[in-house]
């Protein structure tokens, strides 16, 4: 394999602030010699550990750029020991169009991992960070909310895996994070996923969903900028105690919590977010668009706990996640 094509015009191994760009060179019709520049912070004070805080993995979420637009704006070397390197949006290509997915390749860069350095601009992201940024880190914050699709009630969480000591330590770092609820995840889908190649690289790993809906809200924004600076407390690189509010713990113990939609139509939401739910409830009904007459197919709960997703837009397709019910701990 060749090598990966990025280059940083920032050094990764000095003290103070450094903003600057990953480049990556694309040559395309309206650039010949053109580059994707990905903008990047590092700050760095001494010795610590290496927080690796990214945001904008999906581009149409928007928590995880804002918090980390101001923290890079604000964090100063005098706060911290060690090193925070800041990506405020990882899919570039894909948050400049305010899409999930990148424009130029389709690709998503949650399922581009472990990524290739003579594949396609996504897949070349995905292996810088595979190859260089996620090896220097002790702990990575990746921000994701619902995008344009989903909206979700504001949760950190950790993933189930088969080192018990690494998922402790992921857990801690989640009830750190604390947002209004948090989650142990199943993932339905997780290969190609950053989480999973973080998690394999034996790294301590936070993920989110905060929101949705393709825009941020100023409560969704709150629980970034608090949890980004938490977290970076948990770790030790920034001093200070961490403000601990009332968490709900969820848990999704199989794929019972996921409802998918088995046609086309107009979602008539039945229970909002964060609503309680018992097994059997309808979630939702979803009516005929294109005639009267015609009784809509009811969704149900196939187990009891709370809304913890939905489907954001009004009209669905088949096969599209409809609602995630988790259950309370
Ligand atoms: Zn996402």
């Amino acid at each position: 394999m060749s090598a990966n094509p990025i280059t940083p015009n920032i050094p990764f191994d000095e003290d103070g602030v450094h903003h600057g760009f990953l480049r990556l060179p694309y040559s395309r019709d309206d650039s010949a010699w053109g580059s994707v520049m990905i903008p990047i912070a590092v700050v760095q004070n001494g010795e610590g550990p290496t927080a690796l805080l990214t945001g904008g993995n999906h581009g149409d979420e928007y928590e995880g750029p804002v918090a980390l637009q101001d923290l890079a704006l604000t964090l100063s070397p005098g706060e911290i020991s060690g090193r925070v390197i800041i990506v405020p949006a990882f899919n570039y290509p894909a948050f400049c169009a305010g899409s999930r997915t990148s424009p130029i390749d389709k690709g998503n860069m949650n399922r581009s991992f472990p990524g290739r350095p003579d594949g396609t601009v996504t897949e070349k992201i995905a292996h810088y960070f595979d190859t260089v940024l996620i090896p220097m880190a002790d702990i990575v914050l990746d921000f994701h909310s619902g995008g344009k699709t989903l909206d979700f009630v504001p949760f950190a969480s950790a993933h189930v895996l088969d080192d018990q000591n690494q998922q402790d330590a992921c857990v801690a770092a989640v009830r750190a994070f604390n947002a209004p609820y948090t989650a142990i995840m199943l993932e339905i889908d997780n290969v190609g996923m950053y989480d999973t190649a973080v998690e394999q690289q034996g790294k301590v790993f936070v993920t989110t969903e905060l929101g949705g809906g393709g825009t941020a809200t100023a409560r969704s924004i709150a629980i970034a900028r608090k949890g980004v600076r938490n977290v970076l407390r948990h770790a030790g690189i920034m001093a200070g105690d961490i403000t601990l509010e009332p968490t709900v713990s969820l848990d999704m113990p199989d794929g019972d919590c996921f409802v998918f939609s088995e046609g086309e139509g107009m979602i008539e939401p039945v229970i909002d977010l964060g609503e309680k739910v018992s097994k059997g409830d309808v979630v939702a009904r979803v009516w005929a668009t294109g005639k009267t007459g015609v009784a809509p197919v009811e969704y149900r709960a196939k187990r009891s706990g709370i809304l913890m997703a939905r489907h954001f837009p009004g009209l669905i397709k088949s096969g599209d996640c409809l609602s995630v019910v988790a259950t309370v701990v």
